[in-house]
């Protein structure tokens, strides 16, 4: 894979926590679209959706962020990873092996981090030796048919693999979260979200919300709807389940 270097990696985002990017682009190639690839176009860093497909990861990513660790004067509660890539890329291990030492990294300093990808979260993150207890460890799911993540999330891991890798971590003590954003309207796939929550109901928290950011979600008669129940449906299964529940 192609290296770039960076000047800085930990910042404190808009929205108000802690991050890292350590790669530029990502593999996954999500066409919802993906709001980081609109960004890096607009700022000039990708050309094109193929040259955000082939990633670049920050080759001095762990010296900088050792260094920013040491100068923090504040301890965040906690550092996310990641905003605009994702940390563990499936099928790019060396995403994989910097993203494990810079948790570890981030984690030495007793700060937890809390983790979203579409790829397959490592079993080596249940081991207390090395990360924290606190780390949130989380997936983003929006569907189970895998016709529809071929077509929406074309090269991220299949569902069935990622649940599997969360469950894993589940089994192993590891807090673990849910990402159910950005949910399709019917016109996108018709699907039965209780399947999808019963395929989930062993995480420890849920976060769902809506697609706001694709004319052809509007498209669905109906759509406002259609959000209220299935928010109110997620919300019920979350108490039935005692999981955590946010919207
Ligand atoms: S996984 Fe995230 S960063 Fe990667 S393409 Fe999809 S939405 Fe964008």
């Amino acid at each position: 894979m192609e290296y770039i270097t960076r000047k800085s990696l930990l910042y404190k985002s808009g929205l108000g926590f802690y991050c890292i990017n350590h790669v530029q682009g990502c593999h996954h190639g999500c066409r919802y679209p993906c709001y980081a690839y609109s960004m890096a176009r607009a700022h000039g860093q990708v050309k094109a959706y193929a040259d955000w497909c082939l990633p670049k990861l920050v080759a001095n990513a762990a010296e900088l962020l050792s260094k920013e660790l040491d100068r923090l004067k504040t301890r965040p509660d906690y550092v996310r990873l990641c905003l605009t890539t994702d940390p563990f890329m499936y099928g790019y291990e060396e995403v994989i092996e910097m993203s494990l030492r810079l948790i570890g990294l981030i984690n030495s300093h007793g700060i937890p981090c809390s983790i979203l990808t579409k790829g397959l979260l490592p079993l080596e993150l249940a081991d207390r030796d090395r990360f924290h207890t606190d780390n949130i460890l989380g997936i983003s799911l929006i569907s189970i048919n895998e016709e529809f993540r071929k077509s929406w999330e074309p090269n991220a891991a299949p569902y069935p693999e990622r649940i599997a890798a969360l469950r894993a971590l589940h089994d192993h003590g590891c807090r673990t979260l849910v990402h159910m954003e950005p949910y399709p309207t019917p016109n996108l796939v018709r699907q039965d979200l209780t399947e999808i929550l019963r395929a989930v109901d062993f995480v420890d928290h849920i976060y769902f919300s809506g697609w706001n950011y694709n004319p052809r979600v509007k498209e669905f008669s109906g759509y406002k709807e259609f959000y209220r129940d299935q928010a109110d449906l997620v919300w019920r299964f979350c108490r039935e389940h005692a999981i955590q529940c946010d919207m």
